[in-house]
């Protein structure tokens, strides 16, 4: 029986003779192609500036560094989203606050966000995390104007959805990370993601003081830009300003990616097609609710999730007949570790009503019509 995951990566023999190449060259790391990525990947969500990362969990950490993340600071997260996204801010010493989820979208509710906002203190709160879940959008706007009421940093993790876009009040389409919303965007080159570097990630952002953070948090926290030095002895001298880290991606990795960002739009494409028959093949099987869709935007489609109360049972059917459909996610607050923080079952309702129901189906662009409908197939067998 043939296998389907829930995603998967696409390579080509192009990419291949893309890292051959790298591998031939002068550099493995910190050589042209990581320049040429940053730039090519900028380009293509509208961004002025990207900094690579050795990955997304790292681009989340710096940002948060970039932004002067501190020990008794307080931030806002979505439970409904991988670990990474509110771990970033535990790893600089601040406290999380979960904001539930919108039970159409699956995105942080900005009216909840507001609540929350509205009924502490000014100053409570340094920033909010969210994410376009799945590839869904978020309103970018919207949530920039939420921020600035209350004088917060937006770290936007957008690791689901490279590519996806909004129209904003005027119909001008806002590309998720072109940093006009977003203090930070941070996006993901993991397998299962859009764009493949084996680990990888990319942080867009605007303000140049944030962009020279993430610059040098990536890196140590060494310096070698002489407008920035306190003194120059030479030519060799550089200088540790603050405490960073080792957080480079590879030459042999950028150029992978920058093979792959040319496929991009040819993969999203293909995700439209695959959820577009997914919407029409599912619909109208009772006991199954298909992704909310609204005009507007992109979705980008990294996973498509279903709602249904016999999830547990439709899993074990799917993986029994080699279909590995994925749950994404358990809520955060109710893990051990955030817990032990002083979250609480009943903090997140609409998170944890989304988390009993939810179930990803196979969703990538090389999954064949073929395959696709043996998925189909299998779900409406196991609702008749
Ligand atoms: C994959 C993912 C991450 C982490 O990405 P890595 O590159 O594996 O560190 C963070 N946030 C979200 C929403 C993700 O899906």
């Amino acid at each position: 029986m043939k296998v389907i995951p829930y995603g998967r990566q696409c390579i080509t023999d192009e990419d291949i003779e893309a890292v051959a190449e790298a591998l031939r060259s002068d550099y493995l790391t910190q050589g042209p192609r990581i320049a040429e990525f940053e730039r090519k990947f900028a380009d293509y969500v509208g961004a002025p500036e990207g900094v690579a990362v050795s990955n997304a969990t790292a681009g989340l950490h710096i940002a948060c560094k970039a932004l002067g993340v501190k020990p008794g600071q307080r931030v806002i997260c979505t439970p409904i989203t991988f670990a990474a996204s509110a771990n970033c801010a535990r790893y600089c010493g601040a406290d999380v606050t979960f904001c539930d989820i919108d039970p159409k979208t699956f995105l942080i509710d900005y009216d909840k966000l507001e609540a929350i906002l509205s009924s502490h203190p000014s100053g409570t709160f340094a920033g909010v995390i969210a994410v376009d879940f799945a590839g869904y959008p978020l309103d970018m706007p919207r949530l920039r104007e939420i921020a600035d009421r209350h004088g917060l940093w937006i770290i936007e993790d957008a690791c689901h959805a490279p590519g996806a876009w909004r129209e904003d009040a005027a119909g001008v389409k806002q590309h998720a990370g072109n940093a006009r919303f977003a203090d930070c965007t941070v996006f993901s080159f993991h397998p299962v993601k859009h764009i493949a570097t084996g680990e990888g990630g990319m942080v867009t952002a605007a303000r140049p003081e944030v962009i020279e953070g993430l610059r040098l948090y990536r890196s140590h926290g060494i310096t070698k830009d002489p407008a920035r030095l306190e003194k120059n002895d030479g030519g060799w001298y550089y200088e540790m300003q603050d405490l960073g880290f080792n957080y480079r991606i590879t030459d042999i990795q950028a150029a992978l990616g920058i093979s792959q960002l040319k496929r991009a739009d040819a993969g999203l494409a293909r995700r439209q097609e695959i959820a577009g028959r997914y919407d029409r093949e599912l619909a109208g099987i009772p006991g199954l609710v298909t992704p909310f869709r609204e005009s507007g935007l992109l979705h980008a489609f990294h996973l498509y999730v279903i709602r249904t109360p016999r999830r547990k049972e439709l899993y074990d059917f799917l993986h029994d007949r080699g279909i590995l459909a994925q749950v994404h996610y358990v809520p955060l607050h109710l893990m051990p570790y955030y817990r032990e923080q002083g979250c609480r079952p009943g903090d997140c309702p609409e998170a944890e009503a989304y988390y009993s129901e939810c179930l990803s189906l196979p969703m990538f662009p090389t999954l064949t019509d073929e395959d696709q409908t043996r998925v189909i197939e299998t779900v409406k067998e196991f609702f008749k």
